[in-house]
């Protein structure tokens, strides 16, 4: 009943982007009707599909209708038809348009190793099955936007390039607090990333993260870790890890790290979170973190399941749903272990399936899990 009139905002986009909705349009359809889940749901237009209709990859409409839901799931935008296009009307500006608007500062991004999955992983199987870590990447700040920046020529004819790595205390503050909530609800432990060691910036974001633990958070276990040494230990020993928060540079090197040890791009979900308001709902977009893979759209050969586990995140994270999340991260863990694979995850002895026939399984699945539930 709670989430009656919770709204929803599908953007499926290009590519693959609207094969891989259509199956989570299957297991909303599900929890519609097994468990009277009803999502009030709009659709729209973004990247090329939007630029062909409208001549931008996001109208303000659709922007509107982002910043009204409660949140808004995203496939994928891009492709050849659109690379010629102005730089300002480019599909992917579309989704940074998104990602600005609704202020979405807080990147998370799980590495889950599904057990029937562990080989797949350019590691050994025994470091990283049961592997679920998640890393929180700050989206919105450092070096990525500070300022100074460019690029100018000296008096010698020689070149001189500048990028700025800059934090405010509340930045740091508002990506820590998203970071510690997450670790009280996991197993408590949270590693804060930086280069105390040789950056001014980074030793403030130790000292902010430390003092923020002890004011709040000091139920969750904190370690601080130079990124160097993180990056390490995420392929030396990844079970180590719980929670890790990062600003924007090494939060984007060390979550692709993570990504890979799980094996396949079509596997992996991510969420953007933004400020909660005074009722506690946050901006949210969750999206799938591959792109419109143009070289198999329309083929039915796109692996569904990170947009299926981007959906679950989004009832875990926006609808504190974590039952149902966890309904649909088993129907899923229990297909593969079934055998069908996609082609992106393909191994000898299996099922090779389609988008379609992978989506139909786990709505089948989900009905075995529900009733042994
Ligand atoms: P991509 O993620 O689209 O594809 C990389 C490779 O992985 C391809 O071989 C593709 O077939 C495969 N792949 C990706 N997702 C898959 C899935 N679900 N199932 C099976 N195989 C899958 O990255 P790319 O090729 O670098 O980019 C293609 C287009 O997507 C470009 O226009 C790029 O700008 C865009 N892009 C968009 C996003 C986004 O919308 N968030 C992210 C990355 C790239």
């Amino acid at each position: 009943m709670m989430a009656r009139n919770k709204k929803l905002l599908l953007l499926p986009g290009d590519g693959i982007g609207p094969e891989v909705m259509a199956e989570v349009r299957r297991v909303i359809d599900w929890f519609d009707k097994e468990r009277a889940l009803g999502f009030d749901i709009e659709e729209g237009l973004v990247g090329g599909a939007s630029y062909d209709q409208h001549g931008t990859p996001l109208t303000d409409g659709t922007m509107d209708l982002a910043l009204e839901c409660d949140a808004v799931l995203f496939g994928a935008v891009g492709g050849p038809k659109w690379d010629d296009l102005d730089f300002s009307v480019k599909p992917e500006r579309g989704l940074l348009r998104l990602r600005k608007d609704m202020d979405l500062f807080a990147n998370l991004r799980p590495a889950v190793v599904f057990g029937p999955l562990a080989e797949a992983s350019t590691l050994k199987p025994e470091i990283v099955r049961g592997l679920d870590i998640m890393i929180v990447r700050e989206l919105t700040g450092g070096i990525y936007f500070g300022e100074p920046r460019g690029v100018e020529t000296l008096p010698d004819g020689t070149r001189r390039g500048v990028n700025t790595e800059v934090y405010t205390t509340p930045e740091v503050e508002r990506v820590g607090r998203v970071a510690f909530e997450l670790a009280k609800k996991r197993r408590g432990l949270l590693h804060s990333i930086e280069k105390a060691n040789v950056m001014e910036s980074g030793l403030m974001w130790r000292e902010d993260m430390q003092a923020l633990h002890d004011r709040e958070f000091s139920d969750v276990e904190l370690q601080h870790m130079y990124a160097d040494n993180a990056a390490m230990q995420l392929v030396r020993d990844p079970q180590q890890f719980d929670v890790m928060v990062a600003g924007n540079l090494f939060g984007d090197i060390l979550s692709d790290c993570a990504a890979m040890l799980t094996g396949s791009l079509g596997m992996l979900p991510s969420a953007s979170l933004g400020a909660a308001d005074e009722t506690g709902r946050r901006q949210a977009l969750y999206e799938p973190v591959h792109g419109s893979a143009p070289d198999i759209a329309g083929e039915g050969k796109a692996n569904p399941i990170a947009m299926l586990t981007s959906y679950a995140m989004m009832l875990r994270y926006s609808f504190d749903m974590p039952e149902e999340a966890g309904l649909v991260e088993t129907a899923i863990d229990n297909v593969l272990a079934g055998g069908l694979r996609t082609g992106d995850i393909m191994q000898t002895g299996k099922a090779r399936v389609s988008t379609k026939v992978m989506g139909e399984a786990i709505v089948a699945e989900l009905n075995q899990v529900a009733e042994a539930a």
